[in-house]
């Protein structure tokens, strides 16, 4: 028998879910006059910091744009360093470079996705302004370690938590454990909008105020422009949307957890294959992702596919070596980790929705695929 087609991410099934309440949304926007900088926009930016644990939330047009204008609120930019994972998406990085400073990459801890603060204190140099902690695939950098880091040598600590909503390092929300925290709203991601969204998060509320400006061309009273701004703003719509998906949120998460922790049991100890670490009472992971390795990645993921599983590679060439870099210093970089992350790392379906069966479909399918495949 064939087994059943199962997506990476069903995003239809995850927003079907919502379709009446996100046409009631789009009724009291359209009844509120207001489509840019009203009050669905401040409700989602007081609920979503209180969520965070943080004091303010600024909601603007990205992820992307959520980095590089924290950046910039700092005045971080030209001959300016900062440090950023080697192995991350490459918004992290581009953030960096908007902003015309340089990214300093920093290598993964070994058996770990995220940033090795034993490495951070060897890349600082005069020029180091800030580093950027990712709480890659969900899981919270550490962030203990990288705040000592930071205080000591008087640093900004930025936190990329576009694939965090909900993560925890000590009972403390991914969003509150640095600086300011930069949150995209993709529609992929686990709070995601139906279209691209925002927001930075922070206890500092001169940050938040100049955040608020330079997303709003610089300005808080209509054409007055203080500072040389852009245009990034979370819209009405988005912000309304948001604010349905915010409240399923915990659930949301905690059936991500539920499939994360049976692949944990149902893969555990094959030939070959390594798992990310599972929670414990410290951490807890958003499980934005659930990302294992195996030598033989393409392969398996070909398995995969021909028993109707789909899965992804975050991300299959390191950034170092993208396009993007090609000609600067950082293309001549040895990040060897960073490499085998690109070459080894799978993403196996997880989301919200996703179903026991399916789930125990994966298990079979990537037991017996593990099985058949040489590891010598
Ligand atoms: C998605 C993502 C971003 C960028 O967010 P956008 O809203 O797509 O601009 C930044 N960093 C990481 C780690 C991401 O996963």
């Amino acid at each position: 028998m064939a087994d059943a087609a199962i997506p990476f991410l069903d995003l239809q099934r995850i927003n079907d879910r919502h379709r009446t309440a996100y046409a009631a949304a789009l009724s009291r926007v359209l009844d509120s006059g207001r489509l840019l900088l009203g009050e669905e926009t401040a409700a989602f930016e007081r609920e979503f910091a209180a969520w965070c644990g943080a004091s303010h939330c600024v909601g603007v047009g990205n992820g992307f744009d959520a980095l590089h204008l924290a950046l910039r609120a700092w005045n971080i930019g030209a001959n300016d360093e900062v440090i950023v994972p080697s192995h991350t998406f490459i918004a992290t990085w581009l953030a960096v470079s908007e902003v015309g400073a340089r990214p300093v990459p920093v290598e993964p801890a070994p058996g770990c996705c995220n940033i090795d603060p034993a490495r951070v204190e060897a890349a600082i140099t005069p020029r180091t302004r800030a580093i950027i902690a990712v709480h890659l695939y969900g899981r919270p950098a550490p962030m203990r370690e990288l705040s000592e880091i930071a205080r000591r040598r008087g640093l900004k600590l930025l936190e990329d938590a576009a694939q965090a909503h909900g993560a925890r390092l000590g009972g403390q929300p991914c969003g509150s454990l640095g600086d300011a925290a930069a949150f995209s709203f993709y529609p992929g991601k686990n709070l995601g909008a139906l279209g691209d969204g925002g927001a930075v998060t922070t206890n500092d509320p001169a940050l938040a105020d100049r955040l608020r400006r330079l997303a709003n061309y610089g300005s808080s009273v209509k054409y007055h422009h203080e500072l040389a701004g852009v245009n990034s703003r979370l819209d009405e719509l988005q912000a309304a949307f948001l604010r349905e998906r915010l409240r399923a949120l915990h659930a949301d998460n905690a059936n991500r957890r539920r499939v994360a922790h049976a692949y944990l049991a149902g893969l555990a100890a094959l030939p070959g294959l390594a798992l990310p670490a599972a929670d414990d009472a410290d951490t807890l992971s958003a499980w934005h992702l659930f990302v294992v390795r195996h030598r033989q990645r393409d392969v398996l993921a070909k398995l995969l596919a021909g028993r109707g599983i789909g899965t992804l590679v975050h991300y299959p060439l390191p950034i170092h070596r993208q396009g993007a870099y090609a000609g600067t210093a950082l293309a001549q970089q040895t990040l060897p980790l960073a490499e085998a992350w690109a070459n080894e790392a799978l993403s196996l379906p997880i989301g919200p929705t996703i179903s026991d069966d399916e789930v125990a479909c994966v298990i079979e399918a990537t037991r017996e695929a593990c099985a058949s495949l040489d590891i010598t």
